[in-house]
């Protein structure tokens, strides 16, 4: 399995910009990420539902040799906005908009997820999608599920900034975020 190109990661990118949902409420995006996850399966890769937040989706990826389990997570949700660019693959559902960055968020997790589902890590993979980080906490609901314990505890998480002054870290206090430089090339 190739990696995704560009065009597959704009097109994934605009499929999601397409389907914005608030938080709490990812069904639609949800069931959109696992079925791309499920189409990578590997035998180093499980993938875990949290029962007290059904929208988060954890993936585990098992390492070959592993020294550590390095986390990387990104938001799933979007705003309660109107979106009006009038770009063809605008916002489908009225009054809500991916007007923070999170299809992009995902599209580049997808990316990065799909590379290693084909490519076994040395080290362990941790990949979250996070529900409701614009409100409701949906980061620390899954934390205090209990669902960063024995495996699939990450010795450390990445995530991705749009801007480091706008990232809001409110609901993510007890996981240390670091950026990760990714080339801007997504439209
Ligand atoms: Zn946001």
């Amino acid at each position: 399995m190739t990696d995704l190109d560009a065009d597959a990661l704009i097109a994934i990118r605009r499929d999601l910009h397409q389907i914005p949902e608030l938080a709490l409420h990812e069904t639609r995006t949800h069931d959109y990420l696992m079925a791309k996850i499920q189409s990578w399966q590997s035998s180093w890769m499980t993938i875990k539902g949290v029962p007290e937040v059904p929208t988060a989706i954890m993936v585990r990826l098992a390492g070959t040799d592993p020294r550590r389990t390095i986390g990387y997570r990104t938001d799933i949700d979007a705003l309660p906005v109107t979106e009006a660019t009038g770009l063809p693959f605008a916002s489908t559902i009225p009054g809500q908009m991916h007007a923070c960055g999170h299809d992009v968020h995902m599209a580049v997790a997808l990316g990065i997820l799909q590379h290693f589902a084909a490519n076994q890590p040395r080290d362990n993979m941790l990949f979250f999608f996070q529900p409701a980080e614009e409100e409701d906490y949906g980061g620390y609901r899954v934390y205090q599920a209990g669902a960063f314990t024995g495996e699939w505890q990450p010795d450390e998480f990445f995530l991705r900034f749009m801007t480091i002054r706008r990232y809001r870290l409110a609901n993510w206090r007890r996981v240390r975020g670091h950026s990760l430089r990714v080339r801007p090339r997504f439209t």
